[in-house]
């Protein structure tokens, strides 16, 4: 056998659809791959995968490329569980770990999902893919696309940080700058498909970005041993990192990985600027409401209405987990003071995390002993407008006094 892919889902109603073409929305909404877990289970085991070389590939079974294809990759994937002493102290936590995934490729957790896109679609045959974005995706799609030697276009809003534009441009895609949001960068993306005959990498709209963030949870799942934390906290934009996980979670569960009694909650965590997926979530709903007037730094967050609202909002509560909205004011310093007690470069959107933890920890459904991951999704590098919002005056040292310079005696 090739590949242990079954065929593809509806997401809304279940409807079966064949895996060997490319598939995009049914009725408007998002489909879920499925596999013979059975089967992989037979060939499988974690024992075997622990020889296995340290990208998100290693997974290859439970990953929809046929096995004796050669994936897309830039060696993505296996990023480092750290534990965070002074955060998790700071916290009142036993125990607090960050999955940073600032070291992936193109310096954010997007390059999962588009190398798993990317692969597939060149697996299809596609010559030249197209995307909207506010951040991260478009860098992550164009290194990919030009990996595989295909044609990208990126539509950005015009406010996107400049990093993203030059990375994509760097990387040879033709890139737009949109007088709008991305929820207009998407129609223009949607309107040019027949037309400029490219394929849309759109979050949610083609199968396979959810496949290749599943793989956070495959190895968050081997990295604790098969004993997941209690709580895993999660920025949310478009929802695939947290869809992805639980996913993953449920797959490890019906190859008897992992058991029913230890799964962890989910906790989703937006910026007040922008959160539609904590507004559903008190209210009760299952899908959101746009977000009017999106504002964010943390452009990982800005995503007004997400495709795939259900699908978040189904997965918190299957958990047991919380959607959570922090401060917007707060976002930028709590990168510094983050980042100044780890050493980890800590990105607006996981900024935004250690808020919800702080909230959570106040409200007493995140205790002591819990143990908890956050994700870092990015680094903080590529936030240069925003990072500079809190740069104190650098001085210069001609003329100083040592006796000023440190806070604390060394000896
Ligand atoms: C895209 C992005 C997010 C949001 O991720 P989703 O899985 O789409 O919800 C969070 N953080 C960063 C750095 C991102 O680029």
């Amino acid at each position: 056998m090739s590949c242990y892919v079954t065929h593809l889902e509806s997401a809304i109603d279940g409807t079966t659809l064949d895996a060997n073409k490319i598939q995009t929305l049914h009725k408007e909404r998002p489909l879920w791959v499925r596999y013979d877990l059975p089967a992989i289970a037979r060939v499988l085991s974690p024992e075997k995968l622990a020889s296995r070389a340290p990208s998100l590939w290693r997974y290859r079974e439970l990953l929809p490329l046929p096995l004796d294809e050669t994936p897309v990759s830039l060696g993505e994937g296996m990023s480092p569980l750290i534990p965070a002493h002074r955060l998790a102290q700071s916290f009142g936590l036993d125990q607090f770990w960050i999955k940073d995934e600032s070291q992936l490729p193109t310096g954010s957790f997007k390059s999962r999902g588009l190398a798993l896109a990317i692969t597939m679609a060149h697996h299809f045959g596609i010559q030249r893919v197209a995307i909207p974005t506010a951040g991260n995706a478009g860098g992550a799609m164009a290194a990919y696309a030009a990996r595989a030697g295909m044609e990208a276009f990126v539509f950005m809003p015009q406010d996107t940080p400049v990093i993203n534009q030059i990375e994509c441009v760097m990387a040879g895609a033709h890139v737009f700058l949109v007088k709008g949001l991305i929820t207009d960068c998407g129609k223009i993306v949607r309107q040019g498909i027949n037309e400029m005959k490219w394929f849309d990498c759109s979050t949610l709209k083609e199968p396979y970005r959810i496949e290749g963030k599943k793989t956070m949870g495959l190895e968050l799942a081997e990295q604790f041993n098969w004993h997941l934390p209690d709580v895993i906290v999660y920025p949310t934009g478009g929802g695939t990192g947290l869809i992805g996980m639980w996913k993953a979670f449920n797959e490890l569960r019906e190859l008897g990985w992992l058991t029913a009694d230890n799964m962890p909650k989910m906790v989703s965590v937006q910026s007040d600027g922008c959160a539609p997926i904590a507004r559903a979530f008190e209210a009760g709903e299952r899908f959101a409401t746009p977000w009017e007037n999106a504002h964010t730094c943390a452009s990982g967050l800005r995503v007004p209405a997400a495709v795939g609202d259900f699908m978040i909002l189904d997965a918190i509560r299957e958990s047991g987990g919380w959607a959570v909205s922090v401060a917007e004011t707060d976002i930028v310093s709590t990168m510094y003071r983050a980042t100044a007690m780890e050493g980890i470069s800590v990105c607006p959107e996981a900024a935004a995390c250690v808020l919800a933890i702080e909230q959570l920890i106040v409200k007493g459904q995140i205790t002591r002993t819990d143990r908890v991951v956050m994700f870092n999704t990015g680094t903080a590098n590529k936030y240069l407008e925003t990072a500079r919002l809190n740069l104190p005056v650098i001085n210069d040292p001609a003329g100083v006094d040592y006796s000023t310079l440190a806070n604390n005696k060394t000896s």
